[in-house]
């Protein structure tokens, strides 16, 4: 890619682990959303499912596929995505994450946040990864604040990306419920707050009432959409790349800034 280039940032809502094996509209639209992108020298993910005291870098060279869930066919565990990692861009992160200082991790790999999606984005497993732990003992405006210190990755040709959900309510999501509607609301109120853009609404979601209450029973997976519009530059255009609430009130809601 061309060195001048600056790169997109990305959310994705990733709902099931079962995407990662599944072809559905969801998982169309994130391979859509890779063949579009210029190839990236690095992805650095920040997952909801790396939710940590402290903050910490995958610094690994082959980090390893984790099946982080139980319940799901063989399939699901057999699965791997071997892509490789990045100990350079590790340390070029934690660099620019300074005066914090991040660990840099020998121990995680890849959680299903991550390869459940990048599986589709980028199905060649060519591209090298790091993840980004996310500090569970931070509130939301540190989040935001903090991931503005990444905004130079974006120009050195590194893709990142947000891994969660808007709405992650997992009381009913077995079942084939359609989707609540205080989960239909608190996505679409999202939306009209990214399409404006009103970033301090959405890092103080919990002033939103009653549907952000139940949208965002924890926080882990509200918080890496923080991540992402905190690299938003003025220049920057919202693309919905899919949409959709499954299992009453998971959010599928993925986009993209650039
Ligand atoms: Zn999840």
């Amino acid at each position: 890619m061309n060195a001048t280039t600056r790169m997109p940032v990305a959310f994705i809502g990733h709902g099931s682990p079962m995407n990662a094996i599944e072809q559905n509209a969801w998982t169309a639209a994130w391979r859509k959303f890779g063949a579009v992108t210029p190839k990236p020298t690095g992805v650095l993910m920040i997952s909801a499912h790396w939710y940590t005291p402290g903050t910490h870098l995958t610094a690994m060279t082959a980090p390893e596929t984790i099946h982080d869930f139980g319940g799901f066919p063989q399939a699901l565990f057999d699965f791997q995505y071997p892509a490789p990692g990045s100990p350079a861009l590790a340390q070029r992160a934690a660099q620019l994450l300074l005066p914090l200082k991040a660990s840099l991790d020998q121990k995680w790999g890849l959680d299903h946040g991550a390869w459940s999606v990048l599986a589709h984005v980028f199905p060649q497993a060519d591209v090298p990864v790091v993840q980004l732990s996310i500090d569970r003992t931070q509130p939301p405006q540190w989040h935001y604040e903090l991931a503005k210190r990444l905004a130079p990755l974006r120009d050195e040709g590194i893709l990142i990306v947000g891994s969660g959900a808007v709405v992650h309510n997992l009381m009913n999501w077995r079942n084939q419920t359609a989707a609540y509607d205080w989960a239909e609301r608190f996505n679409d109120l999202v939306k009209s707050h990214l399409a404006q853009p009103d970033h301090p609404t959405l890092v103080n979601y919990e002033r939103l009432g009653a549907d952000a209450q139940r949208s965002i029973p924890t926080a882990e997976h509200y918080l890496p959409m923080l991540y992402t519009i905190a690299l938003q530059t003025p220049q920057d255009h919202l693309s919905i790349l899919t949409d959709g609430i499954t299992g009453g009130s998971i959010s599928m809601l993925s986009f993209a800034l650039g």
